[in-house]
């Protein structure tokens, strides 16, 4: 034997040894890493950049930065609002991220320097990237309805439209009201955040007041001219269950809130309960960081990478982004951009050529009573000549009629997605 051969021996044997230990040292610390990313926000699109970043990365330096301690998710609130589920069901925690070698800082993001590639968190410190991913939401228009930041500061009206606080809050509202009371919601116009979410909100309230409070009235003022998802289906809820509680408007945009009431344009509406979900934009961070380019009010992207159009280095995520054709603002849209923009990311610190052809699907769950369900789905391919995505013609569709089938499935969706983006 030369000393070759028993070099060679001796380190394979060595690696034997130490088994599934080396390999997962590799997988996790070691090994050189090949690029530091930052994800900012912990939502549905930045959990889910941040888990598959190391998955599929290895040795990609990967650090979370949220403002909130634990993750709480919109999907499944209104269950909660409809005192059909606990806030603690819509509550997962960081630890699965961690483990998943994520580190994990609870922050507030303040600003982003693009040409300095860093991050700066209230208090100081900076956090260094070779790139930068953001899923930070929604915020407000609030200046689009005269006396609502008042209003919703003072707690008097309430949101509900991101989860947490408001959800909790939308709910002690409802049972302090007596029965014989009125609730009304209001619906911005689209493009908002989950777009049958309201009509799911509609369902869930009205099923809350016709077994607890019967006397009661809820009415869904709609800025939009009708219902704009899975219309068929809500109409048939909303005759089938909740007839003589719920009243639908369609052309009611809210103008000015007063106290609990609602001005429109042609007539007031007195509330009890005044659930005003506000026009939308990007976020604050996405603002602040020059990646609203469109409409003043979104953040373009390239859909090959999610990269933004208006500041190069950084990829935008989720609600934030200004959507392709047909593509809602959903969370199982946001962990579809993450998987796009964590393998593209991977490839870009490797440079090595991205994914020529995405295809991103979208399936948005219902609940019209406590257990019976509707469903919409679309996917979403890569059109090279237009540059966006576009619905694949066929993919797709609603249910046929609303099921307690798809009532589990929802709930087995829900724990799913959050299995996904959290590493549970
Ligand atoms: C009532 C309701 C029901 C819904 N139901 C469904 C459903 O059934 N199915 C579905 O697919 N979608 C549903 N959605 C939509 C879904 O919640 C959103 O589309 C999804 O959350 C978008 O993900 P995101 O990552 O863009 O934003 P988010 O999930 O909102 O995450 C953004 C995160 O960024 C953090 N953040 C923001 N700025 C900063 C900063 N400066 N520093 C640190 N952290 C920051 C926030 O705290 C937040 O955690 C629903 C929404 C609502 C309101």
């Amino acid at each position: 034997m030369n000393a070759t051969m028993f070099s060679r021996r001796r380190l394979i044997g060595a690696g034997a040894a130490l088994g599934g230990l080396s390999l997962a040292g590799c997988a996790s610390t070691g090994g050189p890493s090949i690029g530091r990313v930052v994800v900012v926000g912990g939502g549905f699109g930045g959990a889910t950049a941040a888990r598959y970043l190391r998955l599929w990365g290895g040795n990609v330096d990967v650090t979370l930065v949220e403002r909130n301690p634990q993750f709480v998710s919109c999907p499944i609130s209104n269950l909660v609002i409809g005192g059909h589920r606990q806030m603690a069901d819509i509550t997962r925690g960081y630890d699965g991220l961690r483990a998943a070698g994520v580190k994990v800082v609870q922050g507030e993001v303040t600003a982003i320097d693009a040409a300095a590639r860093k991050v700066r968190l209230a208090g100081g410190t900076e956090l260094p990237y070779d790139r930068l991913i953001v899923s930070p939401g929604i915020d407000f228009l609030l200046d689009q309805v005269g006396g609502l930041a008042p209003a919703l500061d003072s707690g008097r009206v309430v949101h509900g439209w991101k989860a947490g606080p408001q959800t909790v809050a939308l709910r002690r509202q409802l049972e302090a009201m007596p029965d014989g009371g009125v609730v009304a919601i209001s619906i911005p116009k689209v493009p908002y955040r989950c777009p049958p979410g309201p009509y799911e909100r509609a369902c869930m309230i009205a099923s809350y007041l016709k077994t607890a409070k019967p006397r009661s009235k809820l009415l869904v003022l709609d800025a939009n001219p009708e219902i704009q998802s899975k219309k068929a289906l809500f109409e048939r809820a909303f005759a089938q269950h909740y007839k003589d509680l719920l009243e639908y408007r369609p052309n009611s945009e809210l103008k000015e809130v007063d106290g609990r009431v609602a001005k429109l344009e042609f007539e007031d509406v007195r509330a009890d309960v005044l659930n005003v979900v506000p026009p939308q934009r990007a976020a604050d961070l996405a603002r602040t960081a020059g990646l609203v380019n469109i409409n003043n009010r979104w953040a373009g992207v390239n859909w090959l990478t999610m990269e933004s159009t208006a500041v190069p280095g950084i990829h935008v995520l989720g609600d934030a982004t200004f959507s392709a054709p047909m593509m809602p603002k959903s969370g199982h849209m946001a962990n579809q951009h993450a998987k796009v923009a964590a393998a593209a990311v991977i490839q870009l610190l490797k440079g090595e050529p991205v994914n020529a052809t995405p295809v991103m699907v979208n399936t948005c769950y219902s609940f019209v009573t406590a257990r019976d369900v509707v469903h919409v789905a679309s996917v979403h391919q890569y059109d090279a000549a237009e540059k966006t995505l576009k619905t694949v013609p066929g993919s797709g569709g609603v249910s046929a009629a609303a099921n307690q089938i798809e009532g589990r499935y929802a709930l087995s969706w829900a724990e799913n997605i959050w299995a996904d983006a959290l590493a549970l």
